[in-house]
Protein backbone atom coordinates (compact mmCIF):
# COMPACT_ATOMS: atom_id res chain seq x y z
CA UNK A 1 0.00 0.00 0.00
CA UNK A 2 1.26 3.69 -0.62
CA UNK A 3 0.24 6.75 0.79
CA UNK A 4 -2.54 8.67 -1.32
CA UNK A 5 -5.15 10.76 0.15
CA UNK A 6 -8.70 11.50 -0.87
CA UNK A 7 -7.04 14.49 -2.73
CA UNK A 8 -4.80 12.49 -4.65
CA UNK A 9 -1.99 13.60 -2.75
CA UNK A 10 0.92 11.29 -2.71
CA UNK A 11 2.82 10.83 0.94
CA UNK A 12 6.38 11.01 0.64
CA UNK A 13 7.57 13.04 3.51
CA UNK A 14 7.63 12.45 7.47
CA UNK A 15 7.97 14.49 9.81
CA UNK A 16 8.94 12.16 12.89
CA UNK A 17 9.19 14.07 16.28
CA UNK A 18 11.20 12.11 18.69
CA UNK A 19 10.65 14.22 21.87
CA UNK A 20 9.09 16.90 23.23
CA UNK A 21 11.88 17.98 25.31
CA UNK A 22 14.31 21.04 24.73
CA UNK A 23 17.34 22.76 26.49
CA UNK A 24 15.82 26.09 25.06
CA UNK A 25 12.37 27.66 25.78
CA UNK A 26 12.04 29.80 22.97
CA UNK A 27 9.27 32.50 23.68
CA UNK A 28 6.81 31.76 20.74
CA UNK A 29 7.20 27.91 21.32
CA UNK A 30 6.93 27.05 24.82
CA UNK A 31 6.24 28.01 28.32
CA UNK A 32 9.34 28.46 30.77
CA UNK A 33 7.66 25.98 33.11
CA UNK A 34 6.92 23.65 30.22
CA UNK A 35 5.40 20.37 31.53
CA UNK A 36 7.13 17.31 29.83
CA UNK A 37 5.26 13.87 28.60
CA UNK A 38 5.86 10.87 31.06
CA UNK A 39 8.42 8.54 29.29
CA UNK A 40 6.10 6.37 28.88
CA UNK A 41 3.69 8.38 27.04
CA UNK A 42 6.44 8.73 24.39
CA UNK A 43 7.40 5.89 21.66
CA UNK A 44 10.18 3.95 22.53
CA UNK A 45 12.82 3.66 20.42
CA UNK A 46 12.08 0.69 18.88
CA UNK A 47 8.58 2.36 18.38
CA UNK A 48 10.01 5.18 16.43
CA UNK A 49 12.29 2.17 14.43
CA UNK A 50 9.38 0.00 13.80
CA UNK A 51 7.13 3.23 12.88
CA UNK A 52 9.84 4.57 10.57
CA UNK A 53 10.05 1.36 8.71
CA UNK A 54 6.27 0.88 7.81
CA UNK A 55 6.47 4.21 6.88
CA UNK A 56 8.86 3.48 4.53
CA UNK A 57 7.67 0.52 3.06
CA UNK A 58 4.52 2.76 1.88
CA UNK A 59 6.57 5.14 0.28
CA UNK A 60 8.14 7.83 2.55
CA UNK A 61 11.46 7.84 1.12
CA UNK A 62 12.36 11.39 3.49
CA UNK A 63 12.16 11.50 6.97
CA UNK A 64 12.85 14.67 9.32
CA UNK A 65 13.58 13.86 13.15
CA UNK A 66 12.00 16.92 15.32
CA UNK A 67 11.08 17.68 18.45
CA UNK A 68 11.26 19.21 20.80
CA UNK A 69 15.32 19.19 20.03
CA UNK A 70 15.45 15.87 18.77
CA UNK A 71 19.53 15.78 19.91
CA UNK A 72 18.69 15.63 23.89
CA UNK A 73 16.98 12.23 23.27
CA UNK A 74 19.37 10.19 24.78
CA UNK A 75 19.46 7.09 21.85
CA UNK A 76 18.67 9.81 19.35
CA UNK A 77 21.80 8.69 17.39
CA UNK A 78 20.99 4.84 17.64
CA UNK A 79 17.28 6.03 15.91
CA UNK A 80 19.42 7.83 13.55
CA UNK A 81 22.07 5.31 12.65
CA UNK A 82 19.16 2.50 11.97
CA UNK A 83 17.75 4.43 10.06
CA UNK A 84 20.50 5.61 8.13
CA UNK A 85 20.48 2.03 7.06
CA UNK A 86 17.92 2.05 4.93
CA UNK A 87 19.61 5.38 2.78
CA UNK A 88 19.58 3.94 -0.69
CA UNK A 89 17.35 1.50 0.16
CA UNK A 90 13.89 2.82 0.38
CA UNK A 91 14.92 5.99 1.71
CA UNK A 92 16.33 8.87 -0.14
CA UNK A 93 17.15 11.33 3.31
CA UNK A 94 17.21 11.14 6.07
CA UNK A 95 17.58 14.43 8.04
CA UNK A 96 16.84 16.75 11.03
CA UNK A 97 15.33 20.07 12.47
CA UNK A 98 17.43 21.27 15.40
CA UNK A 99 18.22 24.38 17.35
CA UNK A 100 21.76 23.77 17.48
CA UNK A 101 22.59 23.35 20.78
CA UNK A 102 24.48 19.79 21.12
CA UNK A 103 25.46 20.28 17.27
CA UNK A 104 28.93 20.08 17.87
CA UNK A 105 28.50 17.25 19.98
CA UNK A 106 27.11 14.65 17.33
CA UNK A 107 27.81 16.82 14.37
CA UNK A 108 30.30 13.54 13.13
CA UNK A 109 28.23 10.76 14.29
CA UNK A 110 25.08 12.50 11.91
CA UNK A 111 27.54 12.41 9.41
CA UNK A 112 28.82 8.86 9.66
CA UNK A 113 24.73 7.47 9.59
CA UNK A 114 24.39 9.80 6.41
CA UNK A 115 22.60 12.38 7.27
CA UNK A 116 23.65 14.91 4.59
CA UNK A 117 21.57 18.29 5.23
CA UNK A 118 20.04 19.64 8.21
CA UNK A 119 18.03 22.41 9.45
CA UNK A 120 19.27 24.99 11.92
CA UNK A 121 16.70 27.44 13.92
CA UNK A 122 18.58 30.58 14.52
CA UNK A 123 16.12 33.80 14.79
CA UNK A 124 19.38 35.95 16.12
CA UNK A 125 23.22 36.79 16.30
CA UNK A 126 23.06 38.70 19.30
CA UNK A 127 23.92 36.88 22.08
CA UNK A 128 21.78 39.27 24.32
CA UNK A 129 18.64 38.87 21.64
CA UNK A 130 18.82 34.68 21.86
CA UNK A 131 19.51 34.49 25.40
CA UNK A 132 15.98 36.43 25.85
CA UNK A 133 13.89 34.96 23.17
CA UNK A 134 15.23 31.43 23.66
CA UNK A 135 15.50 32.29 27.62
CA UNK A 136 18.90 30.30 27.78
CA UNK A 137 22.07 31.88 27.07
CA UNK A 138 23.20 29.40 24.34
CA UNK A 139 24.10 31.13 21.27
CA UNK A 140 27.64 30.67 21.63
CA UNK A 141 27.03 26.57 21.04
CA UNK A 142 24.73 27.24 18.31
CA UNK A 143 27.53 28.86 16.38
CA UNK A 144 29.73 26.09 16.99
CA UNK A 145 27.67 23.38 16.75
CA UNK A 146 26.90 25.43 13.12
CA UNK A 147 30.73 25.26 12.38
CA UNK A 148 30.84 22.04 13.10
CA UNK A 149 28.19 20.15 11.06
CA UNK A 150 29.47 22.33 8.22
CA UNK A 151 33.35 20.69 9.10
CA UNK A 152 31.60 17.32 9.05
CA UNK A 153 30.30 18.15 5.32
CA UNK A 154 26.41 18.39 6.56
CA UNK A 155 25.02 20.95 4.48
CA UNK A 156 23.22 23.84 7.02
CA UNK A 157 19.49 25.49 6.38
CA UNK A 158 18.89 27.94 8.75
CA UNK A 159 15.30 28.16 9.84
CA UNK A 160 14.34 31.94 11.26
CA UNK A 161 10.77 32.94 12.79
CA UNK A 162 10.14 36.25 11.41
CA UNK A 163 9.31 38.00 15.02
CA UNK A 164 7.72 41.76 15.64
CA UNK A 165 9.90 43.96 17.87
CA UNK A 166 12.87 40.83 18.62
CA UNK A 167 14.48 40.01 14.74
CA UNK A 168 12.74 42.25 12.49
CA UNK A 169 15.14 44.91 12.17
CA UNK A 170 18.13 42.03 12.24
CA UNK A 171 16.72 40.08 9.17
CA UNK A 172 18.57 41.47 6.46
CA UNK A 173 22.50 40.79 8.39
CA UNK A 174 20.92 37.40 9.09
CA UNK A 175 20.53 36.59 5.26
CA UNK A 176 24.18 37.95 4.63
CA UNK A 177 25.42 36.01 7.46
CA UNK A 178 23.82 33.01 6.00
CA UNK A 179 24.41 33.41 2.65
CA UNK A 180 28.23 34.15 3.32
CA UNK A 181 28.51 30.86 4.63
CA UNK A 182 27.11 29.02 2.34
CA UNK A 183 23.91 28.31 3.96
CA UNK A 184 20.36 28.77 2.47
CA UNK A 185 17.70 30.65 5.06
CA UNK A 186 14.18 30.43 5.50
CA UNK A 187 11.68 32.63 7.23
CA UNK A 188 8.94 31.55 8.87
CA UNK A 189 5.75 33.54 9.96
CA UNK A 190 4.92 32.91 13.26
CA UNK A 191 2.04 30.33 13.71
CA UNK A 192 -0.53 30.15 16.43
CA UNK A 193 0.35 26.57 18.19
CA UNK A 194 -0.06 26.26 21.94
CA UNK A 195 -0.66 28.90 24.13
CA UNK A 196 2.66 30.65 25.09
CA UNK A 197 2.85 33.58 27.50
CA UNK A 198 3.35 36.08 25.50
CA UNK A 199 0.60 37.78 23.31
CA UNK A 200 0.36 36.52 19.59
CA UNK A 201 -0.13 39.69 18.01
CA UNK A 202 2.96 41.23 19.68
CA UNK A 203 4.67 38.45 17.75
CA UNK A 204 3.56 37.98 14.56
CA UNK A 205 5.01 40.03 11.33
CA UNK A 206 3.82 39.41 8.05
CA UNK A 207 6.36 38.09 6.00
CA UNK A 208 5.09 39.98 3.07
CA UNK A 209 6.30 43.42 5.37
CA UNK A 210 9.43 41.39 6.00
CA UNK A 211 9.78 40.53 1.98
CA UNK A 212 9.34 44.90 1.15
CA UNK A 213 11.82 45.29 3.57
CA UNK A 214 14.36 43.29 1.92
CA UNK A 215 13.58 44.16 -1.77
CA UNK A 216 14.38 47.53 -0.61
CA UNK A 217 18.19 46.19 -0.22
CA UNK A 218 18.42 43.08 -2.51
CA UNK A 219 17.14 41.69 -5.66
CA UNK A 220 14.79 38.97 -4.61
CA UNK A 221 14.29 36.96 -8.27
CA UNK A 222 11.69 33.99 -7.56
CA UNK A 223 12.96 30.63 -7.78
CA UNK A 224 11.38 27.60 -9.39
CA UNK A 225 12.93 25.74 -6.62
CA UNK A 226 10.27 23.04 -4.40
CA UNK A 227 11.23 20.98 -1.78
CA UNK A 228 7.29 19.57 -1.54
CA UNK A 229 6.64 21.76 1.51
CA UNK A 230 5.37 24.98 2.27
CA UNK A 231 8.04 27.57 1.22
CA UNK A 232 8.85 29.63 -1.10
CA UNK A 233 11.79 30.78 -2.75
CA UNK A 234 13.53 33.70 -3.94
CA UNK A 235 17.08 33.96 -5.23
CA UNK A 236 19.17 36.60 -4.12
CA UNK A 237 21.54 38.31 -6.60
CA UNK A 238 24.24 40.32 -4.18
CA UNK A 239 24.65 36.99 -2.12
CA UNK A 240 23.75 34.23 -4.67
CA UNK A 241 22.42 32.54 -1.60
CA UNK A 242 18.24 30.74 -1.63
CA UNK A 243 15.90 32.52 0.34
CA UNK A 244 12.67 30.58 1.39
CA UNK A 245 9.14 31.77 3.08
CA UNK A 246 7.02 30.10 4.76
CA UNK A 247 3.81 31.91 5.45
CA UNK A 248 1.05 29.41 6.79
CA UNK A 249 -1.11 32.31 7.88
CA UNK A 250 -0.92 34.71 4.10
CA UNK A 251 0.08 31.74 1.60
CA UNK A 252 -1.33 29.07 0.70
CA UNK A 253 0.20 25.29 0.13
CA UNK A 254 -1.62 22.54 0.72
CA UNK A 255 -2.03 21.59 -3.13
CA UNK A 256 0.86 19.80 -3.03
CA UNK A 257 1.66 18.93 0.26
CA UNK A 258 2.94 15.70 0.64
CA UNK A 259 3.74 15.27 4.44
CA UNK A 260 2.47 13.99 7.37
CA UNK A 261 3.49 14.44 10.47
CA UNK A 262 3.96 11.99 13.85
CA UNK A 263 3.91 13.81 17.31
CA UNK A 264 6.21 11.92 20.06
CA UNK A 265 3.35 10.30 21.48
CA UNK A 266 2.54 8.40 18.07
CA UNK A 267 -0.27 10.62 17.19
CA UNK A 268 -0.30 11.12 13.13
CA UNK A 269 -1.58 14.63 12.35
CA UNK A 270 -2.03 14.68 8.62
CA UNK A 271 -2.46 18.27 8.74
CA UNK A 272 -0.19 20.32 11.00
CA UNK A 273 -3.11 23.15 10.83
CA UNK A 274 -6.08 20.81 11.41
CA UNK A 275 -7.22 18.90 14.61
CA UNK A 276 -7.59 15.64 12.57
CA UNK A 277 -5.50 12.93 14.67
CA UNK A 278 -4.92 9.15 14.40
CA UNK A 279 -3.47 7.47 16.97
CA UNK A 280 -0.67 5.11 15.76
CA UNK A 281 1.02 4.21 19.06
CA UNK A 282 -2.18 2.13 19.91
CA UNK A 283 -1.87 0.74 16.79
CA UNK A 284 1.60 -0.05 17.94
CA UNK A 285 0.86 -1.52 21.31
CA UNK A 286 -2.04 -3.76 19.44
CA UNK A 287 -1.29 -7.53 19.89
CA UNK A 288 -1.49 -6.91 15.76
CA UNK A 289 0.56 -4.00 15.07
CA UNK A 290 1.38 -4.48 11.57
CA UNK A 291 -2.57 -5.00 10.73
CA UNK A 292 -3.45 -2.20 13.39
CA UNK A 293 -0.68 -0.13 11.67
CA UNK A 294 -1.94 -0.70 8.04
CA UNK A 295 -5.46 0.15 9.42
CA UNK A 296 -4.63 3.42 10.92
CA UNK A 297 -2.42 4.59 7.96
CA UNK A 298 -5.64 3.74 5.64
CA UNK A 299 -7.37 6.11 7.81
CA UNK A 300 -5.05 9.02 8.18
CA UNK A 301 -5.34 9.32 4.19
CA UNK A 302 -8.84 9.24 4.47
CA UNK A 303 -9.67 11.96 6.75
CA UNK A 304 -6.48 13.80 5.66
CA UNK A 305 -7.90 17.79 4.41
CA UNK A 306 -7.68 19.42 1.69
CA UNK A 307 -6.42 22.26 3.06
CA UNK A 308 -5.74 23.70 6.78
CA UNK A 309 -7.23 26.07 9.60
CA UNK A 310 -5.11 28.70 10.42
CA UNK A 311 -6.18 32.32 10.94
CA UNK A 312 -5.43 35.42 13.02
CA UNK A 313 -8.80 37.47 12.67
CA UNK A 314 -8.47 41.46 12.58
CA UNK A 315 -7.37 41.67 15.75
CA UNK A 316 -4.26 39.81 15.55
CA UNK A 317 -6.42 36.54 17.93
CA UNK A 318 -5.41 33.72 16.79
CA UNK A 319 -7.66 29.91 18.00
CA UNK A 320 -4.54 28.57 19.26
CA UNK A 321 -4.24 25.28 18.42
CA UNK A 322 -4.21 23.48 22.28
CA UNK A 323 -0.76 21.31 20.72
CA UNK A 324 2.77 23.22 21.30
CA UNK A 325 4.64 22.76 18.45
CA UNK A 326 7.57 20.83 20.54
CA UNK A 327 4.96 18.18 20.51
CA UNK A 328 3.85 18.37 16.64
CA UNK A 329 7.24 18.86 15.65
CA UNK A 330 7.83 21.74 13.61
N1 LIG B 1 14.06 22.25 18.57
C1 LIG B 1 14.24 22.15 17.17
C2 LIG B 1 14.41 23.52 16.56
O1 LIG B 1 14.16 24.51 17.23
O2 LIG B 1 14.80 23.57 15.39
C3 LIG B 1 13.17 21.41 16.43
C4 LIG B 1 11.75 21.63 16.84
S1 LIG B 1 11.13 23.28 16.61
C5 LIG B 1 9.50 23.09 17.25
C6 LIG B 1 10.96 23.35 14.86
C7 LIG B 1 10.77 24.70 14.26
O3 LIG B 1 9.54 25.21 14.66
C8 LIG B 1 11.80 25.73 14.66
O4 LIG B 1 12.36 26.30 13.49
C9 LIG B 1 11.01 26.76 15.42
O5 LIG B 1 11.54 28.03 15.25
C10 LIG B 1 9.66 26.60 14.83
N2 LIG B 1 8.56 27.05 15.68
C11 LIG B 1 8.28 26.73 16.95
N3 LIG B 1 7.14 27.32 17.38
C12 LIG B 1 6.69 28.05 16.34
C13 LIG B 1 5.57 28.90 16.13
N4 LIG B 1 4.68 29.10 17.10
N5 LIG B 1 5.44 29.48 14.92
C14 LIG B 1 6.34 29.26 13.92
N6 LIG B 1 7.41 28.49 14.05
C15 LIG B 1 7.59 27.88 15.24
FE1 LIG C 1 13.03 24.17 21.73
FE2 LIG C 1 12.90 24.31 19.08
FE3 LIG C 1 10.81 25.06 20.60
FE4 LIG C 1 12.98 26.54 20.62
S1 LIG C 1 11.67 26.14 18.85
S2 LIG C 1 11.84 25.87 22.45
S3 LIG C 1 14.55 25.06 20.38
S4 LIG C 1 11.62 23.04 20.42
Amino acid sequence: MSLVDTFQRRITYLRLSVTDRCDLRCAYCMPERQTFLPRSEVLSLEELHRLALGFIARGVTRIRLTGGEPLVRRDMIELVRALGRKLGDGLDELTLTTNGTRLAEFAGDLAAAGVRRINVSLDTLDRETFARLARRDSLPQVLEGIAAAQASGIAVKINTVALKGTNAEEIPALVAWAHGRGMDLTLIEVMPLGEVEADRFDQYLPLSMVRAGLEQRYTLTPSAHRTGGPARYADVAETGGRLGFITPLTGNFCDGCNRVRVTTTGQLHPCLGGTEMVDLRAALRSPDPDSALHEALALAMRIKPERHAFAIDAHGQAPALARHMSVTGG
